[in-house]
């Protein structure tokens, strides 16, 4: 027995399954301060994001409440597909409209038109500053604009436009910079900048509101018109092609072919169908759990692997079909192949329980982390509280669980179509956690103090340890598990309450 644990390739080489519970991670030195740690890493093997997390595509996780704010924290969502193309396009486009430098597409409104077509664009998008051109569309001449204050106190919804929009414009020629915009919004006090031709038509349009969403969120994680990037889930099926096409239309960024085998013929042909349509698209595949499996979806294109099977909280799997893998094993090992193969990153997927459980993922080699469990009880995953014994719950269910593919969902497990249905998950309740705005914050500091103790000052520098083996582990038995955890107290409060109530975020 090594006096100072084993390095990875010793710990895993006896070829047992372990999973994050069975080991410990030893500290290295703290030679830095924490404000010097940086999570960034790579999602995909073209796309860095700031922190290294995502949410799930479940449909008690991610729709675009979820995936704004897993994009302005810095990580991303991946929207679900348990729902209709329009439904699941409208979620794309929520997140894709939520901020912006240019925004190059804003709702236009003619002069004819009345105060309630304004409000029905409140309703569905969520604004109501609104450009007013000569016959209404984008690239027509601009006559003035419509914003809340010109409208909030009026009774009478019927007003034209004409009858109540400002006319004194401050504008902008099309072709100037993001800084020189961003220096004309502040400098003139107005919420809106619109950019217009050499002939006063409208071409784009800018928003305070952005500024200051960029100021809230710094690390948030944009593409390059500035927008949020968001993920989509599909499967397999010859018909998610047309879900796909559509989904791209929305302008989303990443798609994750969903399945909970991943290394089949339908996954192999999707990934080439969309690498040779959709170039611009990063692919993520999955699910896998061996080596082997990780070459065949690299060998068909992928971008990223999304490793786990059977590992997810309300997975049934491994008991249903005796078939997956304990996830510790599995993401060392598909990691350190998709490494050394072909430098691509990995996500570890399924299993995550606890914060510490997210630091060994890292140190096993993942890039990113997937959440189901941990975000399904906060403010911004689908579905409503309610009260269970006096506890605030929200409900968790598998894709697979029976409810689910009811639904329509289960497409991941190919048992859609047949007359028994094979359930491969479970529905449940999970705790309120509050909202991700705060719950998220709380992880990032805590992964920024764990970085801290084991003296890696990056995941790369961490991943650099693992593989050249200044990176430490040590089995716990079950005795140091119950150590290792609140032990032999009467009673105690769990530190998550803090979660509900943590300090000040401004959330605009
Ligand atoms: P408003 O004053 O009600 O228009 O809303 P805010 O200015 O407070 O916020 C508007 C937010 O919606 C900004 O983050 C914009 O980037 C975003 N947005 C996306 N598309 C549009 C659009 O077509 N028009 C407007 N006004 N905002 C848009
Ligand atoms: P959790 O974070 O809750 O431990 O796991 C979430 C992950 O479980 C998801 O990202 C997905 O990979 C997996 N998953 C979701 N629904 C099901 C299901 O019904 N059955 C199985 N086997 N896995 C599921």
């Amino acid at each position: 027995m090594p006096e100072n644990g084993f390095n990875a390739e010793g710990f895993f080489a006896d070829g047992g399954g372990l999973t994050y519970s069975d080991f410990i991670i030893l500290p290295g030195h703290i030679g830095f301060s924490a404000n010097d740690v940086d999570l960034e890493t790579n999602l995909t093997k073209n796309l860095k994001i700031k922190r290294p997390l995502v949410s799930s595509p479940m449909d008690t996780v991610t729709e675009s409440k979820m995936a704004i704010y897993m994009a302005l924290l810095g990580g991303i969502g991946i929207i679900h597909y348990n729902n209709s193309i329009e439904e699941q396009v409208k979620e794309v486009k929520s997140v894709k409209r939520f901020e912006n430098g240019f925004i190059v597409d804003p709702v236009t409104l003619s002069p004819e038109n009345t105060i309630s077509d304004v409000d029905k664009i409140k309703e569905i998008y969520g604004f109501s500053g609104i450009p007013i051109t000569e016959d209404g569309t984008l690239k027509s001449k601009l006559v003035g604009i419509v914003t809340r204050r010109d409208i909030d106190f009026e009774v009478n919804r019927t007003r034209k436009l004409k009858d109540v929009m400002v006319t004194q414009l401050v504008t902008a020629p099309a072709g100037i910079t993001l800084a020189e915009g961003n220096k004309i919004l502040k400098e003139s006090k107005k919420g809106k900048l619109p950019l217009v031709d050499k002939e006063g038509c409208l071409v784009s349009l800018m928003s305070r509101m952005d500024l200051l969403k960029n100021e809230d969120f710094p690390c948030a994680s944009k593409g390059k018109e500035k927008q949020l990037l968001v993920g989509a889930a599909i499967s397999t099926r010859e018909e998610d092609k047309e879900r796909l096409k559509e989904l791209v239309d929305a302008g989303v960024d990443i798609i994750v072919i969903d399945s909970s085998q991943g290394d089949s013929i339908y996954q192999h042909n999707l990934i080439k169908h969309i690498k040779k349509n959709y170039p611009h698209i990063e692919v993520i595949g999955g699910n896998i759990v061996t080596a082997k499996q990780c070459k065949s979806l690299i060998d068909a294109g992928v971008d990223a692997l999304r490793i786990g099977m059977g590992s997810g909280s309300i997975c049934i799997t491994q008991d249903a079909t005796a078939v997956g893998r304990a996830q510790g094993s599995a993401v060392y090992h598909c990691a350190k192949f998709a490494r050394e193969y072909a430098k691509i990153p990995v996500i570890a997927d399924g299993g995550i329980a606890n914060i510490g459980h997210i630091v060994k993922a890292l140190a096993l080699g993942t890039s990113t982390v997937m959440l189901g469990a941990m975000l399904a009880g906060t403010s911004e995953a689908p579905g409503d509280y309610f009260y269970e014994g006096g506890v605030r719950l929200k409900k968790y269910r598998g894709m697979a669980s029976l409810e689910a593919m009811e639904k329509g969902g289960g497409k991941r497990y190919y048992s859609e179509e047949e007359k028994i249905k094979i359930a491969q998950g479970v529905s449940g309740t999970v705790v309120d956690k509050g909202s991700v705005a705060h719950f998220g914050d709380y992880i990032i500091k805590s992964l920024i103090h764990a970085m801290q103790s084991l003296g890696y000052r990056t995941i790369n520098e961490l991943h650099e340890g693992l593989y050249n083996g200044t990176l430490s582990f040590e089995a716990r038995s079950p005795s140091a598990q119950r150590e290792g955890t609140v032990h032999d107290l009467h009673s105690y409060t769990s530190p998550d309450v803090a979660l509900f109530y943590p300090p000040d975020r401004k959330i605009r």
